[in-house]
């Protein structure tokens, strides 16, 4: 094969075990075990994609099989551990046509019953090498048949037999598996390693690159070595002199950008941009769970970025926090926490439906919270599904006190555990309770609002269906709202003109609106006794 042409991944492969990316803790010992030559007839290497696990079993091959390391041994030479790469068989390794040496790829060869027999024939003789070695890579995917061969084989190898296994997915090993091969965990490669890597690749390619770009390089390839080389080798194909934009531009952090983008349309409760985003990545052939993931990990960064200014993401830009930040203003923290767990709770569904969207779309919809579209009791019920887990909690015995409307109606005098006194708000009267008849006679009322608002202005109606009154003055009427956009749109000199009219046509008050913020599940915070507030409703009201 011509070098020139070759992949960079390919090209610049670890050529020693002391070239391996990140893994010192796996190649050291692998080294010591060469030298004092106790080796085992079953490896287990497992971690991340593109950690350096299938180098590591051609190194592992290499050095098992390598004719002057078999020399120095014969002769009673001390060993350096290190691989010739220049006899015979590490360079029929190298290029994978040593004939004693059998790759398969488990995720990826169709022939079942090839690989069955292939196991099968590791009871003969190497042609001529010392070892017969079998490389399995994402051996947790071969077919019940062939794992049943290799368990076999496992139970009484064959003294001519290595296997070096690799796995993804340890976890769907089974443990009669485990307990025979010698294990290795492979970490995700540090961002300073994967540059320190891409570095020497650039200099021996003559690349010019700017700091920036190669560290966005490496924060795309999230810890997977031979992703980063990859995005490099493709990058560089454009250019010759790389600055952050091409990198941005090419690569696409477009993928940052669409993952922002659906997280955004969801906390701007606009489910329709939402599943837009996600059809349009399934469309192009992205992988939904994956996608899922990123998503669940940007709203950990949102979170982690909106509880603490002093968190440091060291594997995202400055750039990318600033637009986390941002994001998160638009909600609350218990939002962002109900939609993680909604994420999180999809990723078994997604992996396992013949429909992969489908559990995307159905967290969309939960999360976007566009119910309270039929009636008031109906809306009051379903009040997002994401606070109805709440609710359910209480009622298996939590104790957490949860101030929504909600279970004000189901333990009617429960006083309310943290009564939030909004400044500047003269209330009628004082108490510490939440009284349910007063609260459900507001949100009738309310109900009354949205649907007269409907006649008049349907995007503002849509607004207010998130939007609760959270308290009621003598003069004033003051409204929870989820969303810092939505309080913007309702704030708004001519919906908020139009809105008071509305609501003195209704109650015959003349009622200054205001809007503020409030959690999700914090809507109704009232100062002032059940009973008081239920008659001071009824004054307002009447
Ligand atoms: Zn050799």
């Amino acid at each position: 094969m011509d070098i020139g042409k070759m992949a960079f991944y390919q090209k610049y492969r670890s050529k020693q075990f002391s070239e391996l990316i990140g893994q010192d803790h796996i190649s050291l010992t692998l080294v010591e075990a060469i030298k004092s030559d106790r080796l085992a007839h079953a490896y287990l290497l497992t971690g991340p994609r593109g950690t350096g696990k299938t180098s590591t079993a051609r190194l592992l091959a290499k050095a098992i099989n390598c004719q002057e390391i078999c020399d120095q041994r014969k002769k009673g030479e001390e060993l350096s551990g290190e691989i010739c790469d220049k006899c015979d068989s590490c360079k029929e390794i190298a290029e994978s046509r040593s004939v004693d040496v059998i790759e398969i790829d488990a995720a990826s060869h169709t022939g079942v019953d090839d690989i069955r027999e292939l196991i099968d024939k590791a009871r003969f003789s190497p042609v001529k090498s010392p070892k017969k070695i079998y490389i399995i890579d994402e051996v947790h995917m071969l077919s019940k048949s062939a794992f049943n061969a290799l368990l076999k084989t496992l139970e009484e190898p064959p003294s001519h037999v290595v296997f070096i296994l690799a796995t993804t997915e340890v976890n769907k090993l089974p443990a009669t598996i485990l307990s025979r091969t010698q294990r290795y965990d492979f970490k995700r490669v540090s961002k300073q390693d994967i540059i320190k890597n891409l570095k020497r690749i650039i200099d021996s390619e003559k690349i010019k690159i700017t700091d920036g770009a190669l560290e966005l390089i490496a924060i795309s390839a999230e810890g997977g070595h031979r992703d980063a080389v990859g995005l490099l080798e493709q990058v560089a194909s454009f250019s010759k002199d790389i600055k952050e934009d091409d990198v941005r531009n090419i690569l696409g952090i477009s993928r940052l950008k669409d993952r922002i983008l659906f997280i955004g349309a969801i906390f701007n409760n606009n489910p329709e941009e939402g599943l837009k985003i996600a059809h349009r990545l399934y469309a192009d052939g992205s992988d939904i769970l994956q996608f899922s993931k990123d998503i669940a990990e940007i709203l950990r960064k949102v979170l982690l970025l909106k509880i603490s200014d002093n968190i440091v993401l060291d594997d995202i830009t400055e750039e990318s926090a600033q637009e986390m930040k941002k994001l998160g203003e638009k909600v609350t923290i218990d939002f962002i926490v109900d939609f993680i767990n909604e994420m999180i709770k999809s990723f078994p569904l997604i992996k396992d439906a013949s429909l992969p969207l489908l559990p995307l779309e159905m967290v969309v919809i939960k999360c976007s919270n566009i119910e309270l579209k039929t009636s008031n009791t109906e809306g009051q019920k379903s009040e997002s599904l994401l606070a109805g887990s709440q609710v359910k909690n209480q009622g298996l015995g939590d104790k957490k006190p949860i101030k929504n409307e909600d279970s004000s109606i189901k333990e009617k005098s429960k006083p309310a555990d943290k009564v939030e006194v909004v400044e500047g708000t003269k209330l009628l009267e004082k108490s510490d309770t939440v009284s349910a008849p007063v609260l459900e006679m507001t949100l009738d009322l309310w109900q009354k609002v949205i649907e007269e608002t409907k006649n008049a202005n349907t995007s503002l109606a849509a607004l207010l269906r998130d939007t609760k009154p959270i308290e009621i003055g003598e003069d004033k009427i003051v409204l929870g709202v989820k969303f810092a956009f939505h309080k913007d749109r309702i704030s708004d000199h001519k919906n908020c003109s139009a809105l008071e009219s509305i609501i003195t046509g209704i109650t015959g008050k003349k009622l200054k609106i205001s809007c503020k913020l409030v959690e999700r599940k914090k809507q109704i915070k009232v100062e002032g006794s059940g009973e008081d507030l239920e008659k001071a409703a009824e004054e307002i009201f009447a």
